[in-house]
């Protein structure tokens, strides 16, 4: 195990090197994710194949059609481009713990707690990449009226396809490395619910903030503009990162009680 964990730090360093040259992740993320790549790799090179190819098509999706992305949504996200350590975690830290637990103790549970979390983290991901390239005007998922693209707990008819994509993605990934047809359909179930979630509590109690100097609802705490904005709805301490990371965890243990 001391051997694997070591080829994984190697490995891990590796990938998140490239990915922080090509953009895809800032410095403090290359760390988050040398951490996450390491951990997952001592709980079996399983793990670790599961988590690059998640973390790679996540990669290839983001920067698709990057530019204009990041022109629909640069004034409402707080964060765009590449991803910080906060980001990181909030995709990886259940991933990372279920793969700690499943080395210490191997069983199934873990291995559907990792897969869970990673197929409600793939869901988001490809939702919101899909969804803000190519869906078309997103409305709440709780008033049903139209919302402007990058408004949190916004959906769309593409976004939503494309999570069920992202999350089946994952499935097969599982399936496909041998954790079982049984262990990679908790893994759809998991994931599927863990992106309803994310879109629900992006829409109830999360920070939704609001500039007053261009009369728009916003994440930033500092608007484009340059004026300062203010909480208008949701805790002022939920933000984007915190419901990603809660939707991942639960996508996680809903597979993981699934499974047992
Ligand atoms: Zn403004």
């Amino acid at each position: 195990m001391i051997g694997r964990a070591l080829a994984g730090l190697a490995l891990a360093a590796l990938v998140s090197f490239v990915a922080r040259r090509t953009r895809s992740l800032t410095s403090s993320g290359a760390i988050a994710a040398t951490v996450v790549g390491t951990l997952a790799v001592a709980a079996g090179w399983s793990w670790g194949a599961l988590l690059i190819v998640y973390f790679a098509t996540s990669a290839a999706l983001s920067h698709v059609g990057k530019e204009v992305k990041e022109r629909r949504t640069a004034s409402i996200v707080a964060k765009g481009g590449a991803r910080d350590a906060t980001q990181v975690l909030a995709n990886g830290a259940m991933f990372a713990a279920a793969a700690v637990v499943a080395t210490i103790r191997p069983d199934v549970r873990w291995i559907a707690l990792g897969a869970g979390s990673l197929a409600a983290s793939a869901a988001d991901t490809w939702s919101t990449e899909i969804g803000t390239l190519y869906g078309d005007t997103p409305r709440s998922i709780l008033t049903w009226r139209r919302v402007p693209v990058g408004t949190s707990g916004g959906v769309s008819a593409i976004g939503t396809l494309a999570g069920i994509a992202g999350a089946m993605f994952v499935a097969l990934v599982v399936a496909a490395l041998g954790w079982t047809w049984i262990v990679a359909s908790y893994a759809m179930v998991g994931g599927v619910a863990g992106a309803l979630l994310d879109s629900v509590l992006g829409a109830t109690v999360q920070s939704r903030r609001r500039c007053d100097t261009c009369n728009r609802e916003t994440e930033h705490i500092v608007h484009d503009c340059g004026a300062a904005t203010h909480n208008v709805k949701g805790f002022r301490w939920i933000d984007n990162d915190m419901v990603n990371f809660l939707s991942s965890a639960a996508g996680g243990l809903i597979a993981a009680m699934l499974s047992r």
